[in-house]
């Protein structure tokens, strides 16, 4: 079984919708203006985001879980969980 599901995708927040006036492709990137802005940037995937059309502005992520993740996630979990079972079981034997 393949199990090549990417659990986390980047993407590109320019090509979001606008959250303000929900125009598609008016996101740009904006300076962080303060050492808060500095810092979410610097430690988050969160990104400063400006709209050109609105002037809203904003932090946009720049990674995105998808929902085929999720499923992907749930089988490592069943995976790992009847391995446990089975080296517990197989330890049981040889003691
Ligand atoms: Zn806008």
């Amino acid at each position: 079984m393949a199990l090549d599901y990417k659990i986390i995708v980047s993407k590109n927040p320019v090509f979001d919708k606008c959250p303000d006036c929900g125009a598609i492709g008016t996101l740009r990137r904006s300076r962080a203006h303060n050492t808060k802005e500095r810092l979410i940037k610097a430690l988050t995937p969160f990104k400063l985001y400006r709209c050109r059309k609105c002037g809203w502005r904003g932090y946009r992520s720049t990674i995105t879980v998808t929902m085929g993740s999720v499923k992907a996630l749930l089988l490592y979990l069943v995976l790992a969980a009847i391995t446990a079972y089975i080296v517990l079981f197989a330890m049981k034997f040889v003691s």
